[in-house]
């Protein structure tokens, strides 16, 4: 059952319908069930008995890619996201998930199943993906578009504890997230190589799991049970200045999220609380170091894509522009819209692909307008939709770290 004061958000809603022209699914649909306005007055009949969940329901709920745009600009202030969230975990125990789904979620929480099939994937999956079909996509990302598994997970690349280089200043907990430890190792290694150059020590606890985000945002939030509280238990230290992070989705998750679905668990959220406090994305944490000492010139323009799970999820908006900003002889230009969604989504792109092309398209277009050659996010879920949908290879998708590093190297070589 959805805990009661959030059920009582239903009746904030005063059907101003603000929230509207904002959803970029309702802008590619048009019609009512695919607004913020109207899934609420749907979920406020089903909690009141009067309409009962059907799959349609299901599917209108599903037509929603979390971004919160409608949370922060609804004036009575309804807590959109997390209504849908809780409603979503409902109705996915009474109607289940999807096979792909609970195989998927399946990986994502056992610590070593997830292992052993990405040691095959990289062993098989990698040669064979040239066999693929030319035209086949996931979703809206065609097959070559995807990513390569790293050649060995990030966490297998660096002892538990890397050292500072030179005097310590601080040290920090590490979550790498899933994508960073076995797609993206580049990320991981540019955080790990500018903050010990910064002289901050890098412990990276090697029995994290995934964070359970995608798996809880699915409804499936008991099944996130075990990852929430594996990770709770890894680092809630105190004896480190931050909890870092490189990926949007997982700093939300340990930010906020492990608290939401605990309290609305009914279980203690104390530990959730308190790590939520010491958790910080990479870039909030490197915007107190004094960069300019340290970066060399990378010549080259560069435009920002706000991820929802940091910009509306976390409120970080200004650290990520600044680091890029202070990296010499490389131009900073805002594109049109840099916060609204890209399209992906999470899973969304891969279940509703005609709506998240649409919404990817006006991106792109704002991308290629400013004449950029470098795209920097800190999402790889955002990474894999730019990148993706993309027809060029002169635009580059990087983590803002990733570019902070390559301006860290230029002065050590
Ligand atoms: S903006 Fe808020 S109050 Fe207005 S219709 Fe949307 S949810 Fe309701
Ligand atoms: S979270 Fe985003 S996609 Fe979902 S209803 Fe709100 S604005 Fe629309």
């Amino acid at each position: 059952m959805i805990a009661e004061k959030l059920r009582e958000e239903v009746y904030n809603c005063i059907r101003c319908g603000l929230c509207m022209n904002k959803c970029p699914v309702y802008n590619q649909l048009y019609f009512e069930g695919a607004a913020p306005r109207g899934k609420v007055q749907l979920i406020k009949k089903v909690l009141e008995g009067k309409l009962e969940p059907s799959e349609n329901f299901c599917r209108m709920l599903s037509l929603c890619l979390l971004c919160e745009t409608c949370t922060v600009n609804c004036p009575s202030g309804v807590a959109l996201d997390r209504l849908m969230k809780a409603m979503r975990a409902e109705v996915s125990e009474k109607f289940g998930l999807p096979w792909q789904k609970r195989a998927m979620f399946h990986l994502l929480s056992s610590d070593r199943l997830l292992p052993f099939c990405l040691f095959w994937g990289r062993t098989v999956g990698n040669p064979l993906r040239s066999l693929l079909p030319a035209d086949g996509k996931v979703g809206t990302i065609p097959y070559h578009r995807l990513p390569l598994l790293n050649r060995r997970p990030l966490l297998n690349q660096f002892p538990e504890v890397v050292p500072a280089l030179g005097r310590r200043v601080g040290s920090v907990l590490y979550f790498t997230g899933c994508a960073t430890n076995y797609l993206f190792e580049n990320v991981g290694r540019s955080v790990i190589a500018t903050l010990t150059r910064l002289g901050v020590e890098v412990i990276i606890p090697k029995a994290q799991m995934c964070c359970g985000l995608p798996i809880a945002l699915s409804g499936a939030r008991k099944m996130a049970l075990k990852n929430i509280r594996r990770n709770l238990e890894i680092f809630s230290r105190d004896d480190v200045d931050a909890v870092i992070v490189d990926c949007a989705s997982c700093g939300s998750a340990l930010k906020k999220e492990y608290t939401h679905i605990l309290e609305e668990l009914g279980e203690n959220a104390e530990a959730a609380r308190t790590l939520g406090k010491r958790v910080l994305d990479v870039a909030e944490y490197l915007s107190r170091f004094e960069l300019e000492k340290f970066l060399r010139p990378l010549p080259g323009r560069v435009t920002y894509h706000d991820p929802c799970h940091l910009v509306r999820s976390q409120g970080v908006r200004e650290e990520p522009r600044s680091l890029l900003k202070r990296i010499p002889e490389l131009e900073f230009v805002e594109m049109e819209g840099p916060d609204v969604c890209c399209g992906g989504g999470g899973t969304f792109q891969w279940e509703h692909p005609e709506v998240a092309a649409g919404i990817t398209r006006n991106k792109i277009k704002a991308i290629a307008d400013t004449g950029a050659q470098f795209v920097a996010s800190g999402c790889p879920g955002c990474r894999l939709q730019i990148y993706g949908s993309l027809d060029t290879d002169a635009i580059q998708v990087l983590h803002p770290v990733e570019l902070v590093a390559m301006a860290l190297e230029r002065r050590l070589s």
